[in-house]
């Protein structure tokens, strides 16, 4: 813990880092998590996917409830308006009711989380020109009923229904506010009062929907976190490798895998207890994690087996780089106890994938290499590179 004396012996980077994380921890926050919640640029393919399915099965559903609630508001129109008044609110009633389905049926078809993006984008935007339309029918302010006044507000808290990041939800709350402040401005009569009252309610609407996004995506986060992310390494679990490799297998059609399995892991266990087995499994993956670029899938695939995929990467890059790991697990002491440390060796397996089979079968092989590493003595690594 850092007390106020050590505070005054750090420079002032560390403090303001320390003042940052300190605050960050008051809010319950941890510094990547915030970044995570900043923006989608950190965010795991896998995540983005996962996210992406979420938001567009809530865009379906709202797209579809306002394509056929919003036309029907118009008996509304016809009964408090001028008919031509109404009419003219009709047309951009149908036009808005239109888009919304063809989005619908867009979300429906689109997979890519790039392009959901921008629909969401869209399909906030849309309404936001619906409401600059029927305002202009309007002469002044004090002629519209509230249940258009209050448009804006309520496409803000729909927002909120989305897990987006603090980023995307800001560009989203831009593309609402322009139409907004365009109304504003074109019924400005000087009442400055009014006009603050409408912007602050604005703020106000646009803060609480921020916080409702904010919320969700970080549960989200976590909740995924639980599921995909084994809690004694901090890898990714056999779960998440298979979605990413199925993923792969559709972008990248060239990958290679290496499993390794520690040797005679059950000895230590047995001699040093789970503790340091637990220990010695730790250190072993984060000597996996840091040897491979940050596009490369590191997971535990079991007990003391972990599995690396190497997105474009061919057999003869995959061994090349498995015998570096190899030699540096081999090389890493792990302390065990106070007075004692050891280096683990580990057997491995290397294959590249082959166009058109099944994980299964990539798995199948890349064992049964992983087995004649062992069979051989161990210690080895054992490639089906031509
Ligand atoms: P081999 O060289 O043939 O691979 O021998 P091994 O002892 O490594 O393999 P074996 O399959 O006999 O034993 C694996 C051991 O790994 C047994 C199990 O108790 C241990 N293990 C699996 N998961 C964990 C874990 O999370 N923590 C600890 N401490 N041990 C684990
Ligand atoms: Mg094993
Ligand atoms: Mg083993």
């Amino acid at each position: 813990m850092v007390n106020s004396t050590d505070s005054i012996n750090i420079n002032n980077g560390n403090k303001r880092k320390w003042q940052l994380n300190t605050f960050l921890k008051l809010l319950g926050l941890e510094q990547n998590i915030l970044l995570d919640l900043l923006s989608s640029n950190n965010h795991s393919n896998d995540f983005t996917q996962k996210r992406s399915i979420y938001i567009r099965k809530r865009l379906w559903v709202m797209c579809i409830f306002f394509a056929i609630s919003v036309p029907f508001f118009s008996i509304y129109d016809f009964y408090a308006f001028e008919y031509a008044q109404a009419t003219t609110i009709l047309i951009s009633r149908l036009v808005l009711s239109a888009s919304l389905l063809a989005m619908a049926y867009f979300i429906k078809k689109c997979c890519s989380a790039l392009l959901i993006k921008k629909v969401v984008a869209l399909s906030f935007f849309l309404p936001s020109l619906f409401y600059l339309a029927s305002m202009m029918t309007f002469d002044s302010l004090n002629d519209v009923p509230f249940i258009f006044s209050m448009l804006p507000f309520l496409i803000l808290a729909m927002v909120g229904l989305f897990p987006l990041t603090i980023r995307g939800s800001l560009i989203l709350m831009a593309f609402i506010f322009c139409p907004f402040a365009i109304v504003q401005s074109l019924f400005y009569q000087g009442d400055v009062w009014s006009l603050f009252n409408n912007t602050w309610l604005f703020v106000l609407f646009a803060g609480i929907s921020l916080w409702l996004q904010i919320a969700q995506l970080s549960m989200l986060m976590h909740l995924y976190r639980e599921s995909t992310v084994d809690p004694l390494t901090k890898l990714i679990n056999r779960r998440v490798l298979l979605r990413s490799i199925e993923h792969l297998k559709s972008e990248a059609n060239k990958f290679s895998v290496i499993m390794f399995d520690l040797d005679r892991f059950k000895r230590i266990n047995d001699t040093f207890g789970h503790i340091a087995g637990d220990k010695v499994l730790k250190e072993a993956a984060s000597v996996l994690s840091n040897s491979v670029r940050s596009t490369d899938i590191v997971s535990r695939y079991g007990g003391e087996e972990f599995l690396i995929v190497l997105p474009h990467k061919s057999n003869a890059q995959a061994l090349k780089l498995a015998n570096e790991i190899a030699t540096r697990l081999r090389e890493t002491p792990i302390a065990v106890s106070k007075a004692q440390s050891l280096c683990v060796t580990s057997s491995i397996g290397v294959t590249e994938y082959r166009s058109g089979e099944t994980t299964e079968n990539i798995f199948k092989r890349v064992d049964e290499l992983l087995y004649d590493a062992k069979e051989q003595g161990r210690d080895r690594v054992i490639s089906d590179a031509a």
